[in-house]
C-alpha cells in the first residue's frame, strides 16, 4: 500500500511509520514538527520512504494513488495544547476536514488517531466505546477534547455521506521511547526528573488513576485495526490501573533515584479516573496488550538515559 501519515515525525506517528515500511508499504510521512521532531524519523534509510514538512490545515496535495490516510497530526500532551489552543483545535477540525477530502479524492481508507479524552471526567467506569463521555467543552482542555470529539463526527459523516471507509481508534495514555522529554506527560516529567536527581511534581494528591500502554503494544492493536473492517470507534489501551501516585514511586524504584515526590495544583478538569475496557479490540481482532509495566518503564528510562 502506499500511506500517507500525518503527524508522522511525532511519538506515535515515527513507530507507525517504522512498522508499515516493515510491513512492506510505501510511506508519506507529513508533519509540520510543531510537536515533533526529524530526530525520530533521521533513522530511516528506506527507498519507500518520504518526508514533507507541511501544516495539515492547508490544501493537501499528494502526487500518486494513495491507499490510506492515517491522520495523527495534532498536538497530544496537556501542556502543548494549552499553549496550542487555536492550532489544536485547527488541526482537529481544518486538518481532519482537509485530510478527509484528501482520502475522498484518492478512494483511499481513512483511519483517525483519537482519544480517550473523548470520554472526558468520565462517569462510566472502566469506559467502553457506547459511553458519550463528561467532557467541559469551555474548560482549558475543551480544545482538544471538543477538536477530537468533532474530528470524529466529521469522519463518520465522511463514511456515511461520501461511503469512505474509515476506522477510529480511541488511544488510551501511551508511553515509550520517542516521548519528547519535557512534553509535560507524566511519565516523561517523572523519569527526567527522577534521573535528574529532582523533586517529582506530582498533580493533586496523586490519587487520579491511568492506564498506561507500551507503545508497541498500542502499534500493534492500531495495524491490526487498520487491517479490520470496523468503522466504529474502537479503544486500544492497557486496562492496567494505577494511581499516579504509585506509578511516580513505582519509576524512583526503577531508576534508583534519590528524589522527593512533592505536590503541586492539580489542573483544571484533569480527569479523576481512566480505564479502557478493550472487550471489543479483543472480540474483533483478538487484540490485547503484551507488554508488562516494569518491562515498558524500563525500556523507556533506557531510552531517556541514553538522551
Ligand atoms: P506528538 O506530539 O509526538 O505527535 C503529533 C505530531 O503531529 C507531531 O509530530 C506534530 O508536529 C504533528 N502536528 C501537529 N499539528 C500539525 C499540523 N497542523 N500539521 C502537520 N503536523 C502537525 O504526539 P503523539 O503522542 O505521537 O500523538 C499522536 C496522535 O495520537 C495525536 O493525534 C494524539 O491526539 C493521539 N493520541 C496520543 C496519545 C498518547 O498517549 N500518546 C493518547 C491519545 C491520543
Ligand atoms: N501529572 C502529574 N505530574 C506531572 C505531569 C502529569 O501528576 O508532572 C498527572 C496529571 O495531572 C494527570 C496524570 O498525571 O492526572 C496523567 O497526565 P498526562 O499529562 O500524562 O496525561 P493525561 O492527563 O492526558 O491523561
Amino acid at each position: 500500500m502506499r500511506v500517507l501519515i500525518t503527524g508522522g515525525a511525532g511519538f506515535i506517528g515515527s513507530h507507525l511509520c517504522d512498522r508499515l515500511l516493515s510491513e512492506g508499504h510505501e510511506v508519506i510521512c507529513m508533519d509540520n514538527l510543531v510537536t515533533g521532531s526529524v530526530k525520530n524519523i533521521d533513522h530511516i534509510r528506506h527507498p519507500g520512504f518520504k518526508f514533507f514538512q507541511y501544516d495539515v490545515t492547508n490544501y493537501l496535495y499528494v502526487d500518486g494513488d494513495l491507499d490510506y490516510i492515517l491522520h495523527l497530526a495534532s498536538p497530544a500532551s496537556p501542556i502543548d495544547y494549552l499553549e496550542l489552543p487555536i492550532h489544536t483545535l485547527k488541526v482537529g477540525s481544518l486538518g481532519t476536514h482537509k485530510a478527509l477530502g484528501l482520502a475522498k479524492e484518492k478512494g483511499a481508507r481513512f483511519f483517525l488517531a483519537s482519544t480517550s479524552e473523548v470520554y472526558g471526567d468520565p462517569l462510566v467506569h472502566p469506559q467502553k466505546e457506547d459511553y458519550w463521555g463528561n467532557v467541559n467543552p469551555v474548560g482549558p482542555r475543551g480544545v482538544y477534547d471538543e477538536a477530537k470529539r468533532f474530528s470524529e463526527a466529521m469522519t463518520m459523516a465522511y463514511h456515511r455521506y461520501h461511503k469512505l471507509d474509515t476506522r477510529i481508534v480511541r488511544i488510551f495514555n501511551t508511553y515509550g521511547p520517542r516521548m519528547r522529554s519535557h512534553d509535560g506527560r507524566a511519565i516523561p516529567e517523572f523519569m527526567n526528573q527522577a534521573l535528574a536527581g529532582k523533586d517529582i511534581t506530582v498533580f493533586g494528591d496523586g490519587s487520579q488513576t491511568r492506564s498506561f500502554c507500551y507503545i508497541s503494544d498500542l502499534i500493534e492493536g492500531i495495524y491490526r485495526l487498520m487491517m479490520s473492517n470496523e468503522n466504529m470507534p474502537v479503544n486500544i489501551g492497557n486496562p492496567e490501573e494505577m494511581t499516579i501516585l504509585d506509578m511516580a514511586k513505582e519509576i524512583i524504584k526503577l531508576t534508583g533515584s534519590r528524589s522527593r515526590i512533592v505536590f503541586r495544583d492539580l489542573p483544571v478538569d484533569d480527569p479523576r479516573v481512566r480505564q479502557p475496557d478493550i472487550t471489543k479490540a479483543k472480540t474483533l481482532f483478538g487484540w490485547e496488550p503484551k507488554v508488562a509495566l516494569e518491562e515498558g518503564l524500563k525500556k523507556t528510562i533506557e531510552f531517556f538515559r541514553e538522551a
